[in-house]
């Protein structure tokens, strides 16, 4: 844990100190979970994004992608049930008047429940030695059993008070485990209310005219809404999607775990719009197909995993996540969910439009499915940089940090080094950056030893390294060194374009998934 934990420290200084993410407004002493991209961070997220976009729409001829704004007539979001469903319970300690998700204070009273049982187990398996058996152990012994079955049971009853929105029977939970607040020790807390997460916001100059407008807290609602204008301008056919990458706002109550949780966000999600009684196979095919997508970034199987959802909320059928192995532990990357007729059903409600969809083969008109992908694109630059982040002991028994990026994402993709700051090094060096910042992201350094170059661009996640020395005035070669393998090579100036592209090119990335 205090491993993990460090690990994740350095993840967020690292990101700060190579200007990949900054505090929000930090001259002011930043404002809470909410984060900017600085000159590295926006180039990888802007990757990320692109990776996504051309995925999804430019290689599936029957999904196009659109932008719709952030705000949305307000009725949006009574039909879409945000006004009423999209609450957290949260809990105000009076004494630290620190607020709290009372769900989540019950849920880490029970990990560490599930911590002891861990520890239980560590302990056996270093008395039992090569014979211990983890799972008869845990199906056998009577103190395991015993926290295995009260942790069951507090969150089933916890389950069950958020379902029947019981908030007096989540307080006396809270009370009866005895929990205290994790700043101040006291058990001294509030009743449990429930807390809306949207943002609201005001359209108009007069107080008489404005209208109440919500900042949306999802993208989703922005495809459904524009469901028939797509279809019938870009005479689509069902199965179809539509794709939207954009900002998405929501007070969250919790907001800790730098970029994981933020009250500014940005989504990619994907509408895919399928004829009734079809959600279960297109549930199964984009559960692969996305998947398959992360796998193509090459960050290893072993970081993934499946998540299906027993409790699902009021709209979907299926639910499945995609968890990812961040630096605190497995947790929600991307959703999968099959929403079926929903959204466009409570739309056709509250705005009295009809929102279907004729189709020619069953000579009908319905309401269609809907199958939705939705990963949270802070989210997966956290993934990715996290993941990237190494440090690696070396054969001199020295370390380097490297941060080992896809060279696709990476934010630029070459360094050129001139040896020395003489003899015309930096001139040729800067003749060879003209040439190739048409087609990449290049940087130019000159200061300090080549050694310590090298490192500053290891850290910052440069896939290449080109050296210009002495001997390139002679003929024209180079030195590109690899960022992972820290290979040299020496090749001729005019290969170094065909070198970089080979393994920064996304096209060479996307036939993968
Ligand atoms: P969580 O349970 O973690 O709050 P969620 O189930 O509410 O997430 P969805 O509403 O399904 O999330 O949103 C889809 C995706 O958007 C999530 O998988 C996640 O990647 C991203 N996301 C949601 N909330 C946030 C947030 N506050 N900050 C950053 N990304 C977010």
């Amino acid at each position: 844990m205090a491993n993990q934990e460090e690990q994740f420290k350095k993840v967020i200084s690292h990101a700060k100190e190579y200007g990949y993410i900054f505090q929000s407004s930090e001259i002011y002493d930043g404002l809470s979970a909410v984060y900017d991209y600085a000159q590295n961070g926006a180039e990888l997220k802007k990757n990320i994004r692109e990776y996504w976009w051309k995925a999804m729409v430019q290689l599936n001829d029957n999904i196009v992608g659109i932008d719709a704004a952030i705000f949305m007539h307000p009725t949006t979001w009574k039909a879409s049930g945000h006004v009423d469903a999209f609450n957290d319970p949260l809990i105000d300690n009076k004494d630290s008047k620190k607020r709290y998700r009372a769900d989540v204070l019950v849920e880490d009273y029970v990990a560490k429940i599930e911590a002891k049982i861990d520890k239980e187990v560590k302990k056996a398996a270093k008395r039992f030695g090569e014979s211990f058996d983890k799972e008869q152990f845990l199906a056998t012994n009577q103190r395991v059993l015993d926290y295995q079955e009260k942790g069951d049971a507090i969150l089933k009853r916890l389950g069950k008070s958020l379902e029947n929105e019981d908030l007096a029977d989540v307080k006396a939970l809270i009370e009866e485990l005895e929990i205290a607040c994790p700043m101040s020790g006291s058990k001294n807390w509030t009743d449990v209310k429930q807390f809306n997460l949207m943002f609201g916001t005001k359209l108009g100059a007069t107080a008489e005219s404005a209208m109440d407008l919500y900042l949306r807290p999802e993208t989703a609602q922005g495809i459904f809404v524009n469901f028939l204008n797509v279809q019938k301008t870009g005479r689509m056919k069902i199965p179809f999607g539509i794709a939207q990458t954009g900002k998405a706002f929501r007070n969250e109550i919790v907001a800790r775990q730098f970029i994981f949780r933020m009250r500014e966000f940005e989504q990619m999600e994907m509408q895919f719009f399928i004829k009734p009684g079809t959600q279960q196979e297109w549930y199964d095919t984009w559960k692969e197909k996305r998947m398959n997508w992360h796998l193509s970034l090459g960050i290893g199987a072993e970081n993934y995993r499946f998540h299906d959802h027993e409790k699902l909320a009021h709209y979907a059928d299926a639910a499945s996540d995609i968890e990812f192995k961040f630096p605190f532990g497995f947790k929600e990357l991307e959703g999968i969910h099959s929403r079926t007729d929903f959204d466009l059903s409570q739309h056709e409600k509250h705005s009295g439009k009809k929102l279907q969809y004729f189709d020619h083969e069953e000579n009908k008109s319905y309401v269609p499915y809907v199958l939705e992908t939705s990963i949270g694109l802070d989210r997966m630059f956290l993934a990715v940089f996290s993941n990237a982040l190494q440090e690696e002991e070396l054969e001199n028994n020295t370390t380097r940090t490297v941060l080992k990026l896809p060279a696709v994402l990476a934010p630029t993709k070459a360094a050129v080094l001139p040896l020395l700051k003489r003899d015309g090094l930096p001139e040729l060096a800067h003749k060879l950056v003209d040439t190739l910042k048409w087609d990449f992201n290049i940087a130019y350094d000159e200061k300090d030893a080549v050694g310590r170059r090298y490192r500053r661009q290891d850290a910052n996640g440069t896939p290449f390294c080109i050296t210009v020395d002495h001997q390139t005035l002679e003929d024209n070669t180079v030195t590109i060194r690899h960022r992972d393998t820290m290979e040299q090579q020496r090749i001729a100036m005019d290969e170094v374009k065909a070198v970089i592209a080979k393994e920064v090119d996304m096209r060479e990335w996307l036939t993968r998934i």
